[in-house]
């Protein structure tokens, strides 16, 4: 008795996990007919395409549409993969300013701000973000598990998740700070000091449903007079290396937000599997990134979001960052590290499109065909489902998105996705 309970919860376990109960697909047959291909395998575009379409999976790329197929005509737009942002926060409404930040935190409730995500993540999706990867909850808890669960269990719209929980950072590193001694404050991490301490935090995380852990590595950002952008690291190399590690041991990976010098070469040596932000990376551990395999989240525009905001607060380096980070971006595309598409939507309002991204890629020296690659395959390798998305071919999960025109010549035409399917379900149309 038990073992069949067991083995039916496994099943029903299988079917929701991997959000494909959004809308009842069925075995219906759907062909998109595509103006422009970009099947994210290649930087080149297809020309007058059916991408048809067998319940939740692509059945195959044809020149004519099959009998009894539905047909979306999407003839003047470009289809392409749906689009992955792996660095998002959708328990967070934007904080240019402290003050941003620490109204969240002390006014609102989990609850509200749970409600509040729920609208975020619809937003994401209608976007084009038919996976996300969320890395923290900024104070609300494991309130990200529940979000995604109940996009799996199709109660609410929404891209796939991956996500963090709560981060971990040092006493003393990370809001809310600055308050009397004596007044009791929330923080937007969990507080770890040293190693056993930080273990025990990631076996905790994991426990509650974390898929990554996330860390913050540095913090208090200084430019240097030669252009180097120091800062203050928070964990010591031993927690560091404990938190990878114990998270490693249990087959989770590790994202660090690390925007300078030290915060990046103490992940880098650690063993993250992910360096976030990397304002400034010196240039030999872009080629430790590059050998290892270790990625790059940029989150560009975000940082030209906050810059003046944070300026006018009596912190300039914001707007200096700029510069340093254009000059970083341009070394780690030579030294041929992979760069993935994070926007850290939830830093900036989510009423502002994250795509706005892919503009920022290019202006800072990508071509918008690897702009868009960082976003579709490449994202899909760093959240290891690439077996099942990331291109459009036969045999994959149908998420797909389409633009009107060709991004290749403009890119900010990513802003304009009017039409996006996930798992074979239509979640937008124009
Ligand atoms: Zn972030």
């Amino acid at each position: 008795m038990m073992r069949t309970l067991a083995g039916a919860s496994l099943i029903l376990f299988l079917a929701t996990a991997f959000g494909f109960g959004q809308t009842a697909a069925g075995t219906n047959k759907i062909a998109l007919r595509c103006g422009s291909l970009l099947d994210g395998r290649g930087d080149s575009l297809r020309a007058d395409v059916f991408v048809v379409i067998e319940g939740e999976t692509i059945k195959s790329i044809a020149a004519t549409a099959p009998g009894g197929a539905e047909v979306i005509d999407l003839s003047h737009h470009t289809c392409m993969p749906g689009l992955m942002d792996t660095h998002t926060h959708i328990l967070l409404q934007g904080d240019i300013t402290a003050a941003d930040y620490d109204q969240q935190l002390l006014k609102q409730s989990p609850e509200y701000r749970t409600i509040l995500a729920t609208v975020n993540a619809r937003r994401a999706l209608e976007y084009g973000f038919t996976s996300i990867r969320d890395l923290e909850t900024e104070g609300a808890g494991y309130a990200d598990v529940d979000v995604k669960k109940a996009i799996n269990n199709g109660v609410i719209p929404g891209p796939r998740m991956q996500v963090a929980t709560r981060a971990l950072d040092v006493t003393g590193a990370y809001a809310l700070q600055g308050y009397a001694p004596n007044v009791m404050v929330p923080h937007g991490v969990q507080i770890v000091d040293g190693p056993d301490n930080a273990r025990q935090a990631v076996r905790e995380q994991i426990s509650h449903g974390a898929d990554w852990i996330k860390v913050y590595s540095d913090r208090s950002y200084r430019a240097r007079e030669d252009g180097v952008l120091d800062d203050i690291p928070t964990f010591t190399r031993d927690e560091l290396r404990a938190i990878v590690d114990e998270a490693h041991r249990e087959r989770h990976k590790v994202a660090s937000h690390a925007v300078a010098l030290n915060g990046v070469h103490n992940s880098v040596e650690a063993g993250v599997d992910t360096i976030e932000h990397g304002n400034y990376i010196a240039d030999e551990d872009l080629k430790t990134m590059a050998s290892r395999g270790v990625f790059y989240v940029p989150t560009i525009f975000v940082g030209e979001y906050v810059a003046q905001g944070r300026a006018a607060e009596g912190a300039p380096v914001w707007v200096k960052m700029i510069q340093i980070h254009q000059d970083t971006f341009k070394r780690a595309l030579k030294a041929g590290v992979k760069i993935a598409f994070g926007t850290d939507a939830g830093g900036f309002d989510w009423r502002v499109n994250p795509a706005k991204e892919f503009s920022s890629m290019v202006k800072f020296g990508m071509t918008p065909a690897q702009a868009i690659r960082s976003a579709t395959a490449t994202a899909a390798e760093l959240l290891e489902v690439n077996d099942s998305l990331g291109t459009v071919e036969a045999g994959k999960l149908a998420d797909i998105v389409a633009v009107p025109g060709d991004p290749l010549s403009d890119v900010s035409l990513m802003e304009k996705v009017d039409f996006v399917m996930k798992g074979g379900a239509v979640v937008k149309r124009p």
